[in-house]
């Protein structure tokens, strides 16, 4: 996981204002790829057991989602190319209705 305030991905570097950890529950999250192509997701559940979910549906193969073909064709199934980090706290008073985080990611590979 990225410890840093600051990473640079889709072309824009991020800035994460907020605490948060591989505990945090509601967070958006980003995977980053070795390649430069980039996941951004969103859980209710801890990061944590969210990456553990990914990374174990691309060992399994079980799945369809861009995510998971990505890393099967293009690296072979490696989940280690995969990096992860929270970008913001998802806020209690939108939990359950759709989201969408700031900023938008350009040239994300999946968006939610
Ligand atoms: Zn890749």
């Amino acid at each position: 996981m990225f410890q840093g305030r600051h990473f640079f991905f889709g072309g824009i570097e991020h800035c994460v204002h907020q605490f948060i950890n591989c505990r945090t529950t509601f967070v958006v999250y980003v995977l980053i790829c070795v390649c430069g192509s980039f996941y951004v997701g969103k859980t209710k559940r801890s990061l944590m057991e969210r990456v553990r979910e990914h990374r174990n549906s691309i060992r399994t193969g079980k799945g369809r989602t861009r995510l998971i073909k990505h890393i099967r064709c293009q690296h072979g199934g490696d989940a280690n190319v995969l990096r992860f980090a929270g970008l913001e706290l998802i806020p209690p008073f939108i939990r359950g209705r759709r989201y969408t985080p700031s900023p938008a990611p350009k040239g994300s590979l999946v968006y939610y």
